[in-house]
């Protein structure tokens, strides 16, 4: 079924625990994750962003998700992670989608908080929630979502941190359910092991009362990850460790089948893998124990 983003969070909010958003990008990846929320009885956010519209695009995809949700036993989310343009956040609303990320971080903090503001007072009108960012997160790997590429040279990943002092005056100007921020995190795969700032998340936690969301979370320890979820962390994006996760059982398989190998048989495998990644993922939040 779904439900609002702020009834969702809300709970965790109460209950001390974080949801997990997880991208989907084919159907066999979309039925791995809801089949893995309704196996642990867990609420679950359905992310789809706006960097694989080439592998699913939204207005077919979209749908799709949105059907998948509605059917589900579980509490979902329909959710747009990291909508880079206006217009491509106005297509997600039209599908069905009731949660936006408008990541306009790449802009000055000025520029950020006017293009989040005049989006978030109409997407509230008709009841979708928002998600804005403010620092930035490298990305090491070319085309994600995010301010800069990472790659091999090691740039001082704490010029990118979340400023307390700005991340208070974004959520009051542009009236944000929720704010991802920048504490030691980076998308995609780690270069070197996450250290991730719990002081400062600790701070930011102080300054406002929006939800608080981490991504690039894939090479994040359990430790760190709870440490997350007890100093305000709600909500957690995932993609990169459930995307590569079937690639070598695949590749395995492949190469151990004396048949011919069907496609639909990898689909199944696929759909199966993504599941089990999720359920982990899931367990780790505890939103499965509230
Ligand atoms: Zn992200």
């Amino acid at each position: 079924m779904i439900v609002t983003l702020q009834d969702m969070l809300k709970d965790a909010e109460n209950k001390n625990y974080a949801v997990a958003c997880i991208n989907a990008t084919t159907y066999e990846g979309l039925r791995g994750i809801i089949e893995a929320a309704e196996e642990l009885n867990a609420p679950v956010i359905l992310g789809h962003a706006q960097v694989h519209e080439t592998v699913a695009p939204i207005d077919e995809f979209g749908p799709l998700i949105v059907q998948e949700a509605v059917k589900a036993k579980v509490p979902v989310v329909v959710h747009l992670d990291h909508g880079m343009d206006y217009e491509y956040a106005i297509k997600a609303v039209r599908a069905g989608f009731n949660s936006i990320m408008y990541d306009c971080s790449v802009l000055s903090l000025e520029k950020n908080i006017e293009e989040v503001r005049r989006f978030t007072k109409l997407a509230h009108k008709m009841g979708v929630a928002v998600e804005g960012e403010v620092g930035c997160m490298p990305s090491n790997i070319v085309g994600q979502g995010g301010c800069t590429e990472f790659g091999k040279e090691i740039i001082n990943i704490k010029d990118y941190y979340t400023k307390p002092e700005e991340a208070r005056r974004f959520v009051e100007e542009t009236g944000v359910d929720m704010l991802t921020v920048s504490f030691g995190t980076v998308h995609g795969v780690f270069v070197d092991k996450p250290e991730l700032d719990i002081q400062l998340l600790t701070d930011i936690h102080k300054e406002t009362d929006a939800y608080l969301v981490m991504h690039g979370s894939s090479g994040v320890d359990q430790d760190q990850m709870l440490a997350a979820v007890d100093h305000g962390v709600r909500k957690i994006n995932h993609y990169t460790s459930v995307g590569t996760a079937p690639a070598s059982p695949l590749m395995e398989a492949v190469q151990r089948a004396e048949d011919p190998v069907y496609y639909h048989d990898l689909a199944k495998m696929s759909k199966d893998i993504i599941k089990e990644k999720s359920k982990e993922i899931i367990a780790l939040l505890r939103s499965h124990m509230r």
